[in-house]
């Protein structure tokens, strides 16, 4: 039979695993299995050329019992309702596991941004938030980033509900960029957030980062930021990443930031000089000490785990490894640093962002990162000391915080 790979499954199958091993009853699972709500909606707007487009458009509000709820939007081709509830789900469980006071949710269009003007971006932005307007909100539901959106369209949308609402609001979204409230170092977050915990894993495994070799599929934001980072700070070699359109391999290492360049300039990190190219799904079975998936879900599976070949996976993307991929790495020895935990770092400056919004005070970088190391450095390792105490692996270590926390939140409220 073939794996099934449909993402709300997938965080169902998780979220089902987690209970049994946790010791809660399908009576606790059934609460926790569903969004709280789920909202489906239709935007049609006229395009540059005067021809009329209709989008499809979701916001999935998974759980409110530990705050307000928080989750980016993404705008994709291939962005689908199941989707946006796994993805709700994982922000539960990450900001959870992480120890921040929010829920979790996620939303999304099902757009192609690149074939976008700018003109017309800013009218789907204003839309979608007009649409949702009565159920986000600065203390109810707090939208960010993620895949093709970026801090000018959050500026948009933070605009058209300050609107709305007739007064300033910059809390209702986060990921905006710093004139408008925005937090240092939060698009450098995500990625921050997965190299602390790389390094702690590093050291766990008594593996020295000092040239230390990394592969990363995705080069946006939080796979050419972890490069940088990796390669600036401690000197790793990072012998191949990846985009939409393929990737590249250079066993002497490639230099991230000429990557970057070269992405910006054409568009893609092919063609960069004495690189050779290589396919996506080669970059994930090379040999290496570091892989790092900051792409979509889906992409280590049954398939193709056993040719996984690396010491340490640390999932920026959410959703790369399948259930069945999770037993055979397990199985193997390999270190995962689940998504939930590994790409909490953009979440958690999120919440600084939303923290500093509320004081219209805000922090340097300096201490916008130390807040952040102290966060993901005891989550890291609360994640790594249960999964050792119920001899599972680190996903199911990170569900047991995660599940814990939020139960007993809405244990507290009387919801169960
Ligand atoms: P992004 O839009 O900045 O970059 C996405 C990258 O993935 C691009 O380089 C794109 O070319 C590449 N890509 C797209 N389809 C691909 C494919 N089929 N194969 C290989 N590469 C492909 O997005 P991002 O913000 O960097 O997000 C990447 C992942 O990280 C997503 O899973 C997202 O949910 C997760 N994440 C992001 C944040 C954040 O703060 N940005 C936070 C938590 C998790």
């Amino acid at each position: 039979m073939s794996e099934n790979l449909d993402p709300f499954t997938i965080s169902q199958k998780q979220l089902y695993d987690a209970c049994k091993i946790s010791g809660y009853d399908n009576q606790i699972y059934n609460a926790l299995k569903t969004p709280e709500r789920f909202v489906e909606i239709k935007i049609t707007m006229k395009m540059d050329d005067k021809t009329l487009k209709t989008f499809r458009g979701f916001r999935s509000q998974y759980n409110s019992a530990r705050g307000p709820m928080k989750g980016g939007i993404r705008w994709h081709p291939e962005e689908s309702a199941s989707l946006v509830k796994a993805l709700s789900a994982w922000m539960t469980w990450k900001c959870a596991c992480v120890d921040i006071p929010l829920g979790g949710a996620k939303g999304g269009i099902i757009c192609n941004p690149k074939e976008m003007s700018n003109r017309e971006l800013e009218t789907l932005a204003r839309n979608y938030i007009r649409e949702l307007a009565d159920i986000i909100g600065p203390n109810i539901d707090v939208p960010a980033p993620d895949v093709y959106t970026n801090p000018q369209i959050m500026a948009w949308m933070m605009d058209e509900y300050e609107k709305i609402v007739r007064k300033h609001a910059p809390s209702v979204i986060t990921g905006k960029p710093l004139p408008l409230g925005g937090s240092a170092g939060r698009s450098i977050a995500t990625a921050q957030g997965g190299v602390y915990c790389i390094r702690d894993a590093t050291k766990d495994l008594g593996l020295n980062l000092n040239g230390a070799t990394v592969a990363i599929q995705g080069y946006g934001n939080a796979g050419s930021w972890a490069a940088k980072i990796l390669q600036d700070s401690f000197n790793c070699k990072i012998i191949a990443v990846s985009d939409s359109k393929g990737g590249i391999y250079d066993e002497n290492g490639i230099n991230s930031h000429e990557a970057a360049l070269h992405k910006e300039k054409t568009r893609s990190v092919i063609g960069l000089k004495d690189t050779k190219q290589i396919s996506n799904a080669e970059l994930l079975e090379l040999n290496c000490d570091i892989l790092i998936p900051a792409a979509l879900e889906n992409v280590i599976t049954r398939e193709n785990v056993d040719n996984i070949n690396c010491k340490i996976i640390a999932e920026l993307a959410n959703g790369p490894t399948t259930p069945d991929a999770d037993q055979t790495l397990f199985k193997k020895g390999i270190h995962v640093i689940p998504d939930f935990l590994c790409n909490a770092g953009g979440v958690t400056v999120s919440y600084f962002e939303m923290v500093q919004g509320y004081y219209r005070y805000f922090w340097t970088e300096k201490e916008v990162f130390e807040a952040l190391d102290r966060v993901m450095t005891k989550a890291y390792r609360s994640t790594i000391d249960q999964a050792q105490k119920y001899n599972t692996h680190n996903r199911m270590g990170a569900y047991i915080i995660a599940l814990e926390r939020v139960i007993n939140a809405m244990k507290l409220r009387g919801w169960l």
